[in-house]
């Protein structure tokens, strides 16, 4: 598949011009591993691979992960350097958003996720619509390229670390991956980080398990179904939030059908009916 990049680094700057100027006072609390679409990553790979040593990258696809000190279940942005990021202008749409108070409340804290911005000192207005609008135009700039958001993957972003697994590890053979390692690997030379990969996310045993997910569901076998979805959701924190959403839609999906079978008269040990 051939894409314009050039215009779609075009389109991504006007996006990420759009947004707004906050008084960000840099002092780095709110930084974790940002989450990217592809095409977001795709623009950090090409800032990167100009703006940031070949040494940081390899750190970055060598070092197993830290927990975020701040966000339960995030991990801390390795790009994060005595409280500056040293990918600014190649940072994606979360981080550009993140100060925003409104936001905050998505992050399960009891305080804002900025103790600095308020919507006193902001000077600009910025609404969720606002932001939802952004994201929306991201996600027709990735929907262009491979079926965005859809069974079984779901892929809207990744953090860092796992954009980097789908492209250094060949082991990841789930057909969407393989496509979008092939688009990345002939648009950027990565080879210099191969030898220094390290499976620090396995994020390939997760979609594994979202694979064998989908077969006992089609076996129509809902508590192994179950299982496999249970895992998803609580054995891979280096992943971030990645298929967080849908694990919960399909444990509560699976839950309503062991529901079904284990209250359904029918279907009771000792019935004779549907034998
Ligand atoms: S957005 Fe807020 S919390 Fe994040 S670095 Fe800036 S001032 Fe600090
Ligand atoms: S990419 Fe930069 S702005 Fe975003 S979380 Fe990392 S250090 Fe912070």
């Amino acid at each position: 598949m051939s894409i314009d990049f050039e215009k779609l680094f075009s389109d991504l700057d006007n996006v990420y011009k759009a947004c707004p100027d906050l008084p960000c006072i840099k002092c780095g609390i709110c930084c974790s591993s940002p989450h990217l679409s592809f095409v977001e990553f795709c623009y950090f790979l090409d800032y990167a691979l100009r703006a940031v040593s070949q040494e940081k990258l390899i750190e970055i696809v060598s070092k197993e992960p830290e927990p975020s000190k701040r966000l339960n279940g995030h991990i801390e942005c390795p790009l994060l350097e005595d409280k500056l990021c040293v990918i600014h202008g190649g940072r994606g749409i979360s981080c550009r958003y993140i100060g925003v108070p409104e936001l905050s409340a998505g992050y399960g804290l009891n305080e804002p996720l900025c103790p600095h911005i308020t919507h006193e000192n902001m000077g600009v207005k910025v609404t969720v619509d606002e932001i939802e609008n952004a994201l929306d135009v991201l996600a027709g700039y990735n929907a262009e390229i491979y079926e965005y958001l859809s069974e079984p993957y779901y892929l809207d972003a990744l953090n860092l670390q796992c954009w980097f697994a789908v492209c250094l590890d060949k082991n990841i053979t789930q057909p969407l991956f393989v496509k979008l390692r092939g688009i990345i690997r002939e648009k950027f030379d990565l080879d210099f980080l191969e030898p220094y990969y390290k499976n620090t996310t396995r994020i390939k045993e997760k979609l594994d398990l979202v694979d064998r997910f989908f077969e006992f569901n089609e076996q129509q076998k809902p508590q192994e179904a179950r299982f496999c979805m249970e895992q998803v959701r609580d054995n891979f924190p280096n992943t971030g939030a990645y298929y967080n959403t849908q694990s919960h839609i399909y444990i509560e999906f699976m839950n309503s059908l062991i529901n079904v079978v284990e209250t359904d008269p029918d279907n009771r040990p000792g019935s004779d009916k549907g034998r």
